[in-house]
């Protein structure tokens, strides 16, 4: 009961990549900076095992960025024709690359990382992907038409990754899809059938996150213009319970969401976070173990898993491994907590 797991991005070590920065270019080249990816993949795999995480991954050490990282290897992108785009529904805006030509794979993208780390641990291994509108969020369209079916082709693609990922050796294959909190009701019409599309197939356990974004000024705005309840879970939750996907990652620590909404996924196995990825925030076990048992109120235990919010990529790695053993103790506290 209450096994742990992350939401997958970890900060980069600085002789990797800048600290405290999403996007930050690589420090090495070739043949070093592979080398430096496992090394700091392997360390960051030691940390969550030493932590008390149960479902463990790469902490996303292999990849620049959660998106780009996949996007990198997809042919039909032209990363020097950037169009400016209001990411979020506006939130911020950023010069995205385009989608020129048909979209194809044609080499493999995580499939070696979730290799390496299938050699490394015998805990049980996430590997997270983007999720097809998230991505479709991020990137311009100069062929498609229309973004569902720039969406479609994306899952396409998607899955042939995910299949690959599963053979070799993932047991959990997580999407992340941060815009299902923004474009509501394009969540039912085209965003949740390209997420089906992009798992089609798998044995695998499949995940989809979906939060109000990494502890970032952009979304610390956004969040204060939400309210004091936040209602976008309610919304799509029941559209998400219905489909096919088996777990959901939520953000629930330190977050203005009415806690009722749980009980709108009756058939997911739900990854509560109770870590939240605000730079300034450090929890105890004891404040993780209240945020696990808050969650049991309205949810039976065995449906719940401890996790994180977001990701940490933007943190520091003290503070970002602070919050991994808290995560681990507050568990455990939890555990102990209902066995009593
Ligand atoms: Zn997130």
């Amino acid at each position: 009961m209450f096994e742990s797991t992350t939401v997958g991005s970890l900060p980069k070590p600085d002789w990797l990549a800048e600290p405290e920065r999403l996007w930050a270019p690589w420090k090495l080249k070739g043949g070093a900076l592979q080398a430096g990816k496992e090394r700091a993949a392997v360390e960051w795999l030691r940390e969550q095992e030493a932590s008390g995480i149960d479902i463990v991954g790469d902490g996303e050490q292999f990849r620049v960025h959660f998106v780009h990282g996949f996007l990198e290897q997809i042919e039909g992108i032209d990363w020097a024709r950037k169009t400016p785009m209001g990411i979020r529904n506006n939130r911020y805006i950023a010069e995205v690359p385009t989608v020129t030509t048909a979209l194809s794979r044609t080499k493999p993208v995580h499939v070696a990382d979730a290799a390496f780390m299938r050699a490394n641990t015998s805990h049980r291994l996430k590997i997270t992907l983007p999720g097809p509108m998230t991505i479709c969020d991020t990137i311009a369209d100069g062929h498609y038409g229309r973004r569902a079916d720039m969406a479609m082709r994306f899952a396409e693609l998607l899955n042939e990754e995910a299949l690959e990922i599963e053979a070799a050796g993932a047991d959990l294959i997580q999407f992340d899809e941060p815009a299902f909190n923004v474009f509501l009701e394009e969540v039912r019409d085209w965003g949740l059938p390209a997420l089906e599309r992009a798992v089609r197939g798998l044995k695998a356990t499949t995940v989809v996150h979906i939060c109000y974004g990494y502890g970032i000024e952009a979304n610390i705005k956004w969040k204060e213009t939400l309210g004091n309840s936040w209602r976008q879970y309610e919304q799509i939750f029941p559209w998400i319970n219905a489909s096919s996907i088996q777990q959901v990652s939520l953000e629930f620590a330190g977050s203005r969401i009415p806690h009722e909404v749980l009980r709108r996924l009756p058939d997911k196995q739900l990854l509560v976070g109770a870590i939240g990825v605000l730079p300034d925030q450090r929890e105890t076990p004891e404040e993780v173990a209240a945020n696990i048992l808050e969650a049991s109120r309205h949810v039976d235990s065995a449906r719940l898993t401890p996790c994180t919010n977001c990701g940490m990529a933007p943190l520091s790695t003290e503070l970002a491994r602070a919050k991994l053993r808290a995560l681990g103790q507050g568990a455990a506290l939890a555990r102990a907590a209902v066995k009593r």
